[in-house]
């Protein structure tokens, strides 16, 4: 089998060769479909988050081992069952659930793999899907993907469980109040998809990109401002009558935490997803004073992700712009992700 590593932090992926696995117990071998190139691989590429004031988390200090194929929204067709592997017939197409645990401990079995202390993530901590096969180790990470193309499929593995567990934070508040989302990327068109897919009242976006706010505006934002103005919190709290109820921060810097502090109501709720880094200093008594609540989110669990394919299936796939690129492309795709160039989500095909 072929596969695109990084072998070096830094360093583009190279391309190696080695034997294709077999499936052995409950594993599972797919044929690689389609494989979204996610911004989280930017943070492996560069091996570290930066967590402000000079310090980094260092991805080594987490686990993640090189070489390592990376890539975790994948869509794979079934060519290989190990004997004790029920439930999944050769040929058929499946989603990859990628946010693996141990599967033992207490986390885990309360269904909540993707906080497992030792994580065994598909594309992190263990193969995934830039490559042309890729094993799994238990048919409850595979989902049906309906009659949904595997590039429009793919994708919801990241950034569709990471916005829609993101989203269910929002509380019945989503029906009644603009949500306000910061960041109109890949992810940010996403979760605008599955906010309205699940009958959220109104998204107001925030980018400081005009290229992306008018890709929000056509997705279906009621509003987008530009969030590097002077006024922009004022804008929010205009937006929506008075303050946010809910603002989900898809870059989570210093500067779109801050922004969204200063735009809450009493008793709203900030929700960070984004990865980007920095840090904050925040009055302690605006906590109580203001009754706000500041929550993380981090992608979601195998229920959540059974309830968000449950909905694409009702609503249909969130239309958002993708864009396909061979698999031996994979390092100039993530040059244009770096650069910040993608619209929607670039997803990767191997043939
Ligand atoms: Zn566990
Ligand atoms: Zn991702």
């Amino acid at each position: 089998m072929k596969s695109y590593d990084l072998c070096e932090c830094g360093a583009p992926l190279r391309l190696m060769e080695r034997p294709t696995p077999k499936p052995a117990g409950t594993e599972i071998l797919l044929k690689v479909v389609a494989a979204g190139v996610c911004h989280s691989d930017l943070h492996i590429c560069d091996g570290y988050y930066d967590l402000g004031g000079g310090m980094k988390l260092k991805l080594s200090d987490r686990g993640v081992k090189l070489p390592l194929t990376m890539g975790h929204e994948n869509v794979g067709e079934v060519v290989a069952v190990g004997p004790d592997a029920s439930g999944v017939k050769i040929g058929e197409q499946k989603l990859v659930h990628p946010w693996l645990g141990c599967g033992e401990c207490k986390v885990c079995r309360r269904g909540d793999e993707q906080f497992c202390r030792t994580p065994l993530s598909i594309g992190v901590f263990r193969s995934g899907g830039y490559a042309d096969h890729l094993l799994v180790p238990h048919p409850r990470y595979l989902f049906d993907i309906g009659g949904i193309a595997p590039e429009r499929a793919a994708p919801l593995a990241c950034s569709g469980i990471t916005t829609f567990g993101a989203l269910k934070k929002v509380g019945p508040v989503l029906f009644e109040e603009p949500v306000v989302i910061i960041g109109a990327g890949g992810l940010g068109l996403m979760c605008l998809a599955l906010h309205r897919a699940m009958g959220g009242k109104a998204a107001i976006v925030v980018d400081i990109d005009p290229v992306k706010r008018a890709a929000a505006l056509k997705a279906g934002a009621q509003t987008a401002i530009d969030g590097a103005v002077a006024d922009a919190a004022k804008q929010i709290i205009e937006a929506t009558g008075g303050g946010a109820w809910a603002v989900i921060d898809l870059v989570g810097a210093t500067r779109t935490v801050q922004l969204a502090l200063d735009s809450l109501i009493k008793g709203g709720k900030l929700i960070v997803v984004g990865l980007f880094g920095g840090d904050i200093t925040l009055p302690l008594p605006s906590l109580p004073l203001r009754a706000i609540s500041l929550q993380g989110s981090y992608v979601g669990s195998l229920t959540e992700m059974a309830e968000l394919l449950d909905l694409v299936r009702r609503k249909g796939a969130p239309d958002l712009p993708v864009s396909t690129r061979p698999l031996a492309a994979v390092n100039d795709a993530l040059n244009e992700l770096k650069a910040g160039k993608v619209i929607g989500r670039l997803v990767l095909t191997p043939e």
